[in-house]
């Protein structure tokens, strides 16, 4: 139930020893998603978008958008925005240090000699033309054109097509535009939700057809994302399934409850389906009731205290006994931002197996990952980090291997390889190595 007006924000409080299985299992899911009624009402979008192209974008722009457009695309060079200084200088920073950061995730190319004569390689070229999805129907959110766009650039994805809401007046958010501009982006879509998606994957009289979508969006864009990956008519790829955003914190004796409410806050202002955990390891009374209380005093000041209202009460805090327990527990919650408050946080880096990214210590906010620490923002929720990774700049990359045997080194491996043919009875196989070895 949501806090009312006037009645203490509070997380819910278990404590590990008193919990059942069930409870424990309970508390490590998360909220169900009806797929099938999203995936039905998107359904008919995509295949409207798919038959009538821009008419289609246009209409479904006017009905959820409230939006009518003359063009929906914008191509490069795009008529740059002049932004107030500050505002442009902190886009820069943050351009400067993802690009640093994602630049040095290009890897070398690989050779091995497998065997005397046998060369195997693999080297990475950029996917030709992604889509990236910046959303934008309650929040201007150039973070995440900077997110998305600097690993495609630093790729060297050769067309960058960009689509975001148009705001009332038609126009796109000019700090997104800025963005678009700083990273190459060769179109901008004036489109959003399941509609923009469905046009990036087919392609319409004026939106580019792409070969992968990326970005973070709502439970249309979700959804669409998903129905066009399994079409093989769009051939298309996504980045990653994608649910409401969360955050779980570990916190100790020695952790600031000012810092640690302000976190769980950063989070929770998200929206009304934010996940936040908090994991208090061995905590007194006290000390648990030192952050509830900051969690209070500072949800009352924000502006979003009503979106905070709904996700703090959602959220719950788990009393443990260890830091070992706690780690257990966050491993098998496998969140999308972790945030380890407690002492000596750093060496609790190798005992991290399932996060999207990790936040090492008193001084190291969520918000600066968010926005231009260096690290992506894209990151798997829903406990997909389990076997996903975050956005990265090999999300824009694919690999291909290659191989070159000399003449002794094709001679090297035709028994094994003529062996195996024959076990699998593909005689085919097997000839096209023994007729080089006859003329040997
Ligand atoms: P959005 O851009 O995802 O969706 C807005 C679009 O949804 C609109 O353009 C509209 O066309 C469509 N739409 C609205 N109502 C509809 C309806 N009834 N039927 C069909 N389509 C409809 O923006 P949003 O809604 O503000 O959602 C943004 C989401 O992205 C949030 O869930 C937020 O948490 C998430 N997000 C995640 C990250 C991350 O990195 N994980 C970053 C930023 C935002």
């Amino acid at each position: 139930r949501a806090a009312q007006p006037g009645e203490q924000i509070r997380m819910r409080v278990y404590a590990d020893d008193t919990l059942s299985k069930p409870e424990r299992a309970a508390l490590l899911q998360r909220p169900i998603i009806d797929s099938q009624e999203i995936m039905q009402r998107v359904q008919p979008i995509v295949d409207a978008v798919r038959a009538n192209g821009d008419v289609a974008v246009r209409d479904f722009t006017a009905r959820f958008d409230h939006v009518t457009l003359d063009a929906l695309v914008i191509r490069a060079p795009f008529d740059v925005p002049v932004l107030p200084a500050p505002v442009r200088a902190a886009i820069d920073q943050a351009y400067d240090n993802i690009y640093a950061f994602h630049a040095a995730q290009l890897a070398d190319d690989t050779h091995v000699e497998t065997m005397p004569g046998v060369t195997c390689s693999r080297f990475s070229r950029a996917i030709e033309r992604v889509g990236l999805y910046v959303p934008g129907g309650t929040a201007v959110l150039p973070s995440t054109a900077l997110m998305l766009g600097v690993p495609a650039q630093v790729a060297g994805c050769r067309e960058i097509v960009l689509a975001t809401p148009p705001r009332k007046d038609g126009s796109i958010v000019p700090e997104v535009l800025y963005v678009a501009h700083k990273i190459g982006a060769t179109a901008v879509i004036k489109a959003g939700g399941a509609q923009a998606v469905a046009a990036l994957a087919y392609g319409t009289e004026t939106v580019p057809k792409v070969d992968k979508i990326c970005g973070p969006g709502n439970q249309y864009v979700t959804a669409a994302k998903m129905l066009a990956q399994n079409d093989t008519a769009a051939m298309i790829s996504i980045d990653m399934p994608a649910g409401p955003s969360e955050l779980l914190v570990i916190a100790d004796a020695t952790s600031n409850p000012a810092y640690v409410a302000s976190d769980l806050l950063s989070q929770a202002e998200h929206g009304p389906d934010s996940q936040v955990v908090l994991l208090a390891v061995d905590l007194s009374d006290t000390q648990l009731a030192a952050i509830e209380a900051e969690v209070h005093r500072q949800a009352e000041r924000l502006p979003r205290v009503d979106v905070v209202r709904h996700s703090i009460p959602k959220s719950f805090c788990l009393r443990l006994p260890s830091l070992s327990a706690a780690l257990r527990f966050s491993n098998a919650y496998a969140p999308e931002h972790l945030i380890l408050h407690n002492a000596n946080a750093r060496a609790c880096l190798s005992d991290v197996d399932n996060a999207g990214s990790v936040f090492v210590g008193s001084y190291s906010p969520e918000s600066c990952g968010d926005y231009a620490s260096g690290t992506n923002h894209t990151l798997p929720t829903y406990g997909f980090s389990r076997m996903y990774s975050g956005v990265s700049t090999a999300t824009f990359l694919k690999h291909i291997t290659a191989q070159e045997l000399t003449r002794d080194g094709l001679a090297n491996i035709a028994q094994t390889v003529m062996t195996l043919a024959e076990v699998e009875e593909l005689e085919a196989h097997r000839n096209a190595v023994a007729i080089r070895m006859m003329d040997m």
